[in-house]
């Protein structure tokens, strides 16, 4: 029996209780990072079922990662026991899958459709094309046509005039008959999770209103990030005037990479022009000096000119930015160890129980949980891990890569496929392993390089490590096992829970916040990342809008930052055997001096009072 409570809407400020009590009608919810959007979301979506008798089962919540779907999740069930888990909260392809799971035969599909990984993918594109690898190069352009052939199509059907597509009828034959076999096998792609759900609601009005009537309160986090075909899903979910919320900060767009396009956030207000608009400009998060420092660092390309963002955490003694000028990647690692070490009062374990409360009165120390380390690419963890497993540091590293990409993981499904289908999945999944091993012992025998033997047999180990807790949520159900397995799009070991400290890219990093961060490589060519050659193959305004880009990437790494923030970059670098050196990010210099604490001193630690401010976290 639960006490009586207060409104859902006590928790927050009177902005985003505005936002959270506009129950009708589109709305745009415009605020910069820490402002409590995701919060809001949260409580408007329990405001709008628990306190306005809105049916849980109209209500439809996306966000970008599973992860964050998880998360907000559990959040609702936290305020709206009852109501939360019929309260629909997905990704963008989760959304579609259900759809699609729903109605197989409006798209032409079995019932028992799964979601093709790239191995099988390719197996259909090998039939279709000249040579292996014309067929692995169109893997990606055929599922960037797909994308884009549906997201016209469902623009032409709306009376839209959009830019022609700009295929050759190569192309589109290509695209139409490698569709066509794949679906023959009763496989769909994971473009066409949304794909297809876009052309057929896009065709047909019984659908749409179907859907339409289905999820009438649609919230959508992050709503920067939407790519074209995701837009076109939710314009056809919503009617002229409807229950749309997008929620959303334009400087924190960064998948322009993968087809977002931050343009569809700014046009919200011509798509809707009923809309009503909210801004958040309190910041709940993070010190006055990491707020003003965030601010400063993506001023020279905002998208938010006239943001407004009010530091509202009173840190008595508000530290600055840490900034620390390394030898090398290796010297920056060992700086960001010793800083930890540090700040973990010099022990090398520490617990997350013993963290918090210590014999020399730390009221709320720091566990290992409180600390993340932020990278623009995944290679640049290498050094990091290593560093902090010499030390015995405990840490879990997430990454964007793809489960069923991972090439053990290829191996070891390539094995099960065809396994017996009455036998629980789990111990499928070890068979299909054994299997694999084996067959890397017979291939002992044609191949003498031990290093690379080595090298596979960790991969299916690391594989069956990836796939035992999937297949064992799945017991019963390969296709639901399947399906999660090319949905879960990231090899997420990362466990919010875990108390570990956090090694995460920048892209993984969106949306979440820690008291302690690093944000290293903070050198020209790394932040902002520069690939070789892309002077030579992008257009002057590619380049422009790819450094914005990055730019908003630092951005959206120092206001992940609660208490304390450190910035560091090697001065050279080793690339394919080739040192050579390299300059501090140009970003740096957006960072004035009264923002920034040079820490340049090799191997000198902080003064006794930068150690003691940390009690007051
Ligand atoms: P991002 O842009 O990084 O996704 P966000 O705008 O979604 O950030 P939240 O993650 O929702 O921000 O909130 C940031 C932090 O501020 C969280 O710790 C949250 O609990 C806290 N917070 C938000 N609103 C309030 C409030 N009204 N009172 C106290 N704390 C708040
Ligand atoms: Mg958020």
């Amino acid at each position: 029996p639960q006490e009586p409570t207060g409104s859902l809407l006590d928790g927050l400020d009177p902005d985003q209780r505005a936002a959270a009590a506009t129950v009708d009608g589109p709305l745009l919810i415009v605020a910069g990072p820490g402002t409590g959007k995701t919060r809001t979301l949260t409580h408007r979506l329990a405001h709008l079922v628990a306190e306005h008798g809105v049916d849980p089962e109209h209500c439809l919540a996306i966000t970008f990662t599973r992860r964050a779907c998880e998360e907000l999740r559990e959040r609702l069930a936290g305020l709206v026991p009852e109501q939360a888990p019929r309260i629909t909260v997905q990704t963008f392809h989760g959304l579609g899958l259900n759809i699609l799971r729903e109605r197989p035969d409006r798209a032409g599909l079995g019932r028992t459709f799964a979601v093709a990984d790239d191995a099988q993918r390719l197996a259909v594109l090998r039939d279709l094309v000249s040579d292996e690898r014309e067929a692995r190069r169109c893997l990606e352009t055929v599922s960037q046509a797909k994308r884009i052939r549906a997201a016209r199509f469902a623009a032409a059907a709306a009376g839209e005039s959009a830019a022609e597509d700009g295929f050759t009828p190569e192309m589109v034959d290509l695209l139409e008959r490698y569709t066509k076999t794949l679906h023959g096998r009763n496989l769909v792609d994971f473009d066409d999770l949304v794909a297809l759900p876009v052309t057929l609601l896009a065709e047909h009005a019984d659908l749409r209103e179907h859907y339409r009537d289905r999820f009438r309160r649609i919230c959508v986090d992050e709503y920067q990030d939407v790519d074209e075909l995701q837009y076109r899903l939710l314009r056809l979910l919503t009617p002229a005037g409807g229950h749309l919320c997008a929620i959303g900060d334009p400087d924190q767009a960064i998948y322009r990479f993968r087809g977002a396009d931050v343009g569809f956030f700014l046009r919200f207000r011509r798509d809707f022009p009923t809309a009503r608009e909210v801004q958040l400009t309190r910041n709940y998060r993070s010190s006055k000096v990491i707020v003003a420092a965030a601010v400063a660092a993506v001023a020279p390309s905002t998208l938010v000119p006239d943001r407004e963002l009010h530091a509202m955490r009173a840190l008595p003694a508000a530290e600055r930015v840490g900034l620390h000028a390394a030898a090398d990647q290796d010297a920056e690692a060992r700086f960001v160890v010793d800083t930890i070490e540090e700040l973990l009062g010099g022990s090398s374990f520490h617990s997350r129980d013993s963290g918090r409360v210590t014999s020399d009165g730390f009221e709320h120390g720091l566990s290992f949980d409180d600390i993340a380390v932020l990278y623009r690419t995944d290679a640049q963890a290498r050094p990091i891990a290593e560093a902090l497993s010499r030390e015995g540091l405990p840490f879990q590293k997430r990454s964007h890569n793809r489960i069923a990409d991972h090439a053990g993981v290829q191996t070891v499904l390539r094995h099960l496929t065809g396994s017996a289908a009455d036998e629980p999945l789990p111990l499928a999944v070890r068979r299909a392993a054994q299997r694999a091993i084996d067959e890397l012992d017979g291939d002992l025998f044609a191949s003498s390089d031990n290093r690379v033997y080595a090298e596979q047999l960790g991969a299916i180990r690391e594989a069956v490590d990836l796939l035992t807790p999937l297949a064992t949520a799945h017991a019963d159900d390969p296709r639901g096992f399947h399906g999660e397995l090319t949905l879960g799009a990231e090899v997420d070991t990362w466990d919010p829970r875990a108390d570990r400290i956090s090694l995460l890219t920048l892209h993984a990093a969106k949306g979440l916040e820690f008291p302690v961060v690093f944000l290293v490589g903070c050198a020209e060519g790394l932040l902002p990342l520069r690939w070789p050659g892309a002077h030579l193959r992008s257009t002057v305004d590619d380049l422009a809008a790819e450094e914005a880009e990055e730019r908003r990437l630092f951005f959206v790494g120092i206001s992940r930052a609660r208490s304390h923030l450190y910035l560091s970059h090697p001065l050279r670098r080793t690339r394919a055997g080739q040192t050579s050196e390299v300059r501090p990010s140009s970003f740096l210099s957006a960072l004035g001096d009264d923002l920034i604490e040079r820490l340049n001193r090799p191997g000198a630690s902080r003064s006794r009072s930068r150690t003691q401010q940390l009690r007051l976290l």
